[in-house]
């Protein structure tokens, strides 16, 4: 699966963008950080109920979002993260109000 070509210009009217690759049942979350593009992955389970996304704190069709970190490589060590966050991204984009549950994402996946 390769994600589609994007540009910093492409996040001037969103927050995030996002995917879900059938193939590999992950889901991708790409975002403009400091002038590029960074990316996540995790696993994506579609919730039966309704709840609160962890991004925009709105009620919605939500899944749980699981990112998989390394804490030790030599020791195939992962710490599991999991959020409930919106199932439509555009949904989700256009109520987003701020980027501190992003940031921590981001931040929690590249070891901060
Ligand atoms: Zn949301």
């Amino acid at each position: 699966m390769h994600p589609p070509h994007l540009t910093p210009d492409d996040f001037l009217h969103l927050t995030y963008l996002s995917w879900y690759d059938k193939g590999s049942m992950k889901k991708f979350i790409v975002r403009e950080l400091e002038g590029s593009v960074k990316g996540l992955s995790g696993s994506f389970v579609p919730s039966p109920q309704n709840g609160i996304c962890h991004f925009c704190h709105h009620m919605g069709a939500v899944g749980l979002f699981t990112v998989d970190v390394k804490t030790d490589t030599k020791n195939h060590n992962y710490k599991a993260l999991s959020n409930y966050i919106c199932q439509d991204e555009a949904n989700c984009n256009a109520h987003i109000t701020d980027t501190e549950k992003l940031d921590f994402l981001f931040d929690y996946v590249r070891g901060k």
